[in-house]
């Protein structure tokens, strides 16, 4: 991995330079938030729902009790400008912004955070073969206990043992179910199935992360008159489902297939997403909604 110059502690150093101390209630119990933002290079550089994200990193801090206010939006957009420049970058890519405490605390640390702010190179997804799934026991974490709406570091252990779990049986990622026995998510991405042309996801009361992607999946639906039903969705609904994907800013539009169901489905409605949704992070599409926030910037 290449060592790029990132944003830490209010200055521009190579990742490999950041340093904090081990014993930081960060590195010891995962006490961070964090957004993963797509930057999507056509003519100029494409963030998509920056604002959205930001404004969801807020709402993470707080609930977390990291008494902090982000950066603003044009303070953001300046770091991001020159870390373009230091890195020389040309292509798609995707930005971590996290906060965290740099010092060495306890879990219970209400230390103000600092923050860094570094690049990652990141493709768009092709189409490629469906990734293949399994519903697994270990279940999502509950709002009741570590509330699943939170970006933070330690609530992604759960995605780990899904996905462990997943790997154990054979399949590539798992499909979480809530404490109710409801389908809830995948480890770092939300999941819509479709069932004789209709299309299901299930509801923000699901132990979801209020995902971006997943409305703006929404959104482009609406717009293209189909009809989206959010709602709890059993376990029995998703076996006997026609076409399913994944979405997250990372996970874009992923088409995935149970394990050891047979698959000769045409995924109609996952391939229009998932080009509607290209169209639109590239902004050839969909630009009424504001989604874009675009910089002119070369190095
Ligand atoms: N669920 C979880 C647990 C995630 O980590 C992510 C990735 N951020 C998502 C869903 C998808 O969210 P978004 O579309 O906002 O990236």
């Amino acid at each position: 991995m290449k060592d790029y110059f990132i944003f830490f502690d209010n200055e521009f150093i190579r990742q490999s330079e950041a340093k904090i101390p081990v014993l930081s209630a960060s590195s010891q119990f995962g006490l961070n938030v964090f957004e993963g933002i797509r930057v999507y290079k056509e003519d100029k550089f494409h963030i998509f729902r920056l604002t959205d994200h930001l404004k969801r990193l807020q709402n993470s801090l707080l609930q977390i009790g990291l008494c902090t206010n982000v950066i603003s939006e044009d303070s953001f957009l300046e770091i991001v400008k020159e870390l373009i420049h230091l890195n020389e970058i040309n292509s798609d890519f995707s930005i971590r912004f996290t906060y965290l405490i740099s010092k060495i605390d306890s879990w219970s640390s209400m230390e103000a955070p600092t923050f860094f702010i570094a690049p990652m190179l990141k493709e768009k997804n092709t189409v490629g073969v469906k990734k293949s799934a399994v519903i697994v026991d270990t279940k999502r974490i509950s709002q009741d206990s570590m509330n699943p709406k939170i970006k933070c570091g330690a609530n992604y252990i759960n995605g780990r043992y899904a996905t462990m779990e997943a790997i154990s049986k054979g399949a590539e990622v798992p499909i979480m179910k809530n404490h109710m026995n409801f389908i809830s998510e995948s480890s770092g991405a939300c999941i819509f199935m479709v069932k004789e042309g209709k299309i299901y996801t299930p509801s923000l009361d699901c132990d979801i992360l209020e995902s971006i992607t997943r409305d703006t999946l929404i959104k482009i639906f609406q717009e293209n008159n189909f009809i989206v039903e959010e709602r709890p969705i059993s376990e029995e609904e998703v076996l006997n489902s026609n076409e399913l994907f994944l979405c997250g800013s990372a996970a874009e539009v992923t088409p995935i297939r149970l394990l050891n169901k047979e698959d000769n489905e045409a995924c109609e409605i996952t391939n229009f997403i998932f080009h509607e949704y290209h169209n639109a992070v590239s902004g050839k599409s969909y630009l009424n909604f504001g989604w874009i926030t675009s910089i002119n910037c070369k190095y």
